[in-house]
């Protein structure tokens, strides 16, 4: 799961010790000063203290349920108002943690809603963990963990395409698919156990043959999810790509094209992007951290050279460098250097400045490239604002390898369901090698349970239990 945010970084760990049945509140809105603010209230006491702090034209107890009602919050220690405010009651199981609910939207100042907060602590309540509304949501049988973790990714998501991905996954897509792959390991395995502990009925016979095709179906099927997992990834997470080149060569100015900002500093004196500047940009749905570093070239000035080191080491954390060639000068010496100490990292050759230079120079410097091996080059003039456009398709050619196909594509974003999907892999593998070595049954039926025990873990739901379950109510073994 990923950090940042009220839902971030609720990993299981942490919940060890805490409770699920006591009432949680928190301020659902972020810190800051906006037109309203929202405290949250769930839990069997939600009703209770809502009572006691809330005064409106009509008893609490009287409001019916999923209602707004306007009235007044007030300390009743002392009769202090907190605050005016709109008070949405909402009760279970019709919720989103399916506990009773109370939501106080108040004015956005962060003194009036910590104050209501710790009024509402006061009477009871206890201060929610990261993400505890959703864990109850989850607890509480209102979704599988992929929701769960689909909902922090829907708040998180910094594009269009991320945030598809995540509302396809909270409603229900790779659960279901995960969902179905398992169902038939269970009845796989049921159907073995059958045949292994009852002989004496009279169970379809289970033919090695068959037992191969379940699992390679299976296997084709969770290969299929885990395939999308990079493509998920890079929505989710985005890339970090560097911009290189020769001082002057125009950095700065394509970090300002792309940002849309000022934030990078333009000037036409050599070395003067000393530090490493970062902005983000959408480059087709993909979330890119752009970095403009100094300029690389030898220097003897030492605060450059930091520059120079800060750029070779940008350039060798990033996921892309973007070289700048200036169309002016053609591709000089120190150009050669820059492009071999980018080394095997993706790149994409810009040659920039074509407003300034004719035709047959650019083919010439495009030819050049070609002959070094260069693939990706495209020319641009940022001044006049061309080759951007292709720019961003080259980017996510590269590395979406064409559009993303949202219909028929469940994508995966989450490395805990990628690492969880490469073992239940790993386990039908084995699965296979075991039925091919002629091992007996129960070896074969151990790697098809702990494939479907690494599945149940993505949607959190228990493994032995239901294998249990599905043994007795499938056969109907024992009547
Ligand atoms: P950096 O040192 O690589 O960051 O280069 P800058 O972005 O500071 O640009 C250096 C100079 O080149 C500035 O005067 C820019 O206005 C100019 N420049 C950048 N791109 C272009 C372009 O496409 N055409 C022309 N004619 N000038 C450009």
């Amino acid at each position: 799961m990923q950090d940042g945010g009220s839902y971030a970084g609720c990993s299981e760990t942490k919940y060890i010790d805490i409770s699920d049945n006591d009432t949680i509140a928190a301020i659902s809105t972020p810190f800051g000063t906006g037109g309203i603010g929202i405290v949250r209230v769930s839990g069997p006491g939600a009703f209770d203290i809502a009572a006691r702090i809330f005064r409106s034209k009509r008893q609490f107890a009287e409001i019916g349920t999923h209602t707004v009602t306007h009235g007044k919050i007030i300390d009743p220690a002392d009769g202090r108002l907190l605050d005016d405010v709109l008070l949405i009651k909402m009760g279970a199981p019709h919720t989103f943690t399916a506990e009773d609910i109370v939501e106080i939207s108040c004015h956005g100042g962060i003194v009036i809603l910590k104050n209501v907060l710790s009024l509402v602590l006061r009477q009871g309540a206890r201060p929610a963990g990261p993400g505890e509304f959703t864990r109850r949501a989850f607890i509480n049988g209102k979704m599988d963990l992929t929701q769960a973790e689909a909902v922090i990714d829907l708040i998180n998501s910094k594009t269009d395409e991320g945030s598809r991905a995540a509302a396809d996954q909270l409603e229900g897509r790779l659960s279901a698919r995960i969902v179905s792959a398992r169902k038939k390991l269970i009845a796989l395995i049921a159907h073995i156990e059958a045949v292994l502990e009852y002989p004496e009925y009279d169970i379809e016979e289970l033919t090695a043959e068959k037992i191969n095709k379940e699992v390679k179906t299976v296997k084709e099927e969770l290969s299929g999810i885990a395939e999308g997992y990079d493509r998920g990834r890079l929505i989710r997470e985005g890339l970090t790509a560097a911009i290189v080149g020769k001082p002057n060569a125009g950095k700065s100015s394509l970090m300002n094209t792309l940002s849309g900002g000022e934030r990078a500093i333009v000037t036409d004196v050599p070395g003067t992007t000393r530090d490493i500047i970062e902005e983000y940009i959408n480059v087709n749905g993909i979330p890119v951290r752009l970095l403009d570093t100094a300029g690389i070239r030898s220097t003897s000035d030492p605060v450059e050279s930091i520059g120079v080191e800060r750029a070779k080491t940008a350039a060798g954390n990033a996921d892309l460098v973007l070289v700048m060639l200036d169309a002016q000068t053609g591709i000089l010496p120190e150009d050669h250097d820059i492009i071999s100490s980018v080394g095997e990292k993706k790149r994409i050759i810009i040659i920039n400045k074509t407003d300034m230079s004719d035709d047959s120079r650019i083919e010439e410097m495009k030819r050049q490239l070609a002959a070094f091996g260069e693939k990706q080059v495209v020319a641009a003039s940022l001044l006049n604002g061309t080759g951007i456009d292709e720019l961003f398709d080259v980017i996510s050619e590269l590395f979406l390898k064409g559009a993303i196909d949202q219909n028929n594509e469940v994508l995966i974003t989450n490395a805990r369901h990628k690492q969880l999907l490469d073992s239940a892999i790993k386990c039908l593998d084995a699965a296979e090698s075991a039925q091919a070595g002629g091992l007996p049954l129960d070896f074969v039926t151990i790697d098809i349970k702990e494939c479907a025990d690494a599945l149940g873990q993505i949607t959190g739901e228990s493994v032995s239990e239901d294998v249990l379950h599905e043994i007795f109510s499938r056969f109907c073994i024992g009547k």
